[in-house]
């Protein structure tokens, strides 16, 4: 049921430069009409540089709680009153959260990255995973691959400050930077944005088919974490060369629902979550 914009709906949105691409609002309208909750979810745009500005908004308007995205993460985990453990740890937040009279930043992007994995059947408990990329997500990758038991990450980055902030995120797990190389490698990451498709092709995009990508093979585990388009270049690599491929998606998918969670206090409704994403990039497709 969808229901109309009273004085008293709920207002959460999205801030990020650009946002106008955002799935968050289809994603988040569908849980709460599904949910038949008084909530409304709208993108707003914030020019890099403005992030503080936005938390003061929201404290302002008594907006419910945002959804943060690049290139705000960073400066609104700063901006905040309080942070979560995983917050605290990565230095940046995707979500901002009231609580009373406070608000607060959690980061959803790893244990939605998790949720995903396990709903694709893979546990990383063990495994030796390699991530390229050590931006925000990266990062939340990492910690939430540590915390799940992995036996070794692989940190694979072109700015090594960036790379060391992830190794030290790994604890006691053996993390290093290093060439590019999957072979032995259970799960394999790209949390950067090549392969997207506003990204210009470039001949060292490290995930286009190239030698490295010859190693993979059947047994292998592939998430790419961009999802437009559904099927990167790097998946297709990976499912010719027979390894299971998952896209950004379902990842996406439980980042919201986690988010949805901490705003209500009630469960997500993740399947409507899902259909609602998928209709709309198949609509864009
Ligand atoms: P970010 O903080 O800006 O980090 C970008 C990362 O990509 C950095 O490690 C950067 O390397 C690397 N990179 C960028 N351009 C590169 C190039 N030409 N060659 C090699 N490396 C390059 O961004 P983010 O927030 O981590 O997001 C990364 C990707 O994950 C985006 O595509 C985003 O859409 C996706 N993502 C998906 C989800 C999901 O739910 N599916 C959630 C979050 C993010 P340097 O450090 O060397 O600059």
């Amino acid at each position: 049921m969808t229901r109309g914009i009273s004085a008293s709906t709920r207002v959460v949105g999205v801030i990020g430069d650009p946002v106008r691409h955002s799935l968050s609002p289809v994603l988040h309208n569908a849980a709460f009409a599904a949910a038949d909750l008084d909530w409304t979810y709208v993108a707003f745009h914030v020019a890099s540089g403005m992030g503080a500005q936005a938390v003061d908004a929201v404290r302002a308007l008594s907006i419910e709680g945002l959804s943060v995205t690049m290139p705000h993460k960073s400066v609104v985990a700063g901006a905040v009153d309080e942070l979560s453990q995983d917050g605290r740890a990565l230095g940046s937040v995707n979500t901002v959260v009231r609580r009373g009279t406070k608000l607060v930043g959690e980061s959803t992007d790893g244990p939605g990255f998790i949720a995903a994995l396990e709903e694709a059947g893979f546990d990383p408990a063990g495994k030796h995973c390699t991530v390229i990329g050590a931006g925000g997500a990266g990062r939340a990758v990492v910690l939430a691959l540590a915390r799940a038991g992995a036996r070794r990450i692989t940190i694979v980055n072109r700015n090594q400050d960036r790379a060391e902030m992830a190794v030290a995120l790994g604890g006691g797990v053996a993390v290093h930077g290093g060439p590019l190389s999957v072979s032995g490698a259970d799960l394999v990451v790209n949390a950067t944005p090549l392969g997207m498709a506003s990204e210009p092709a470039d001949h060292r995009d490290p995930t286009a088919p190239s030698e490295w990508t010859a190693q993979l093979a059947r047994g292998q585990f592939v998430n790419d974490l961009v999802y437009r388009p559904m099927v990167t270049p790097l998946l297709r690599a990976a499912a010719a060369a027979g390894a299971t491929v998952l896209n950004g998606l379902p990842m996406l998918v439980h980042q919201a629902a986690l988010q949805f969670e901490l705003w209500t206090g009630q469960r997500a409704p993740v399947a409507a979550m899902r259909i609602a994403a998928l209709d709309h990039m198949s609509e864009q497709s």
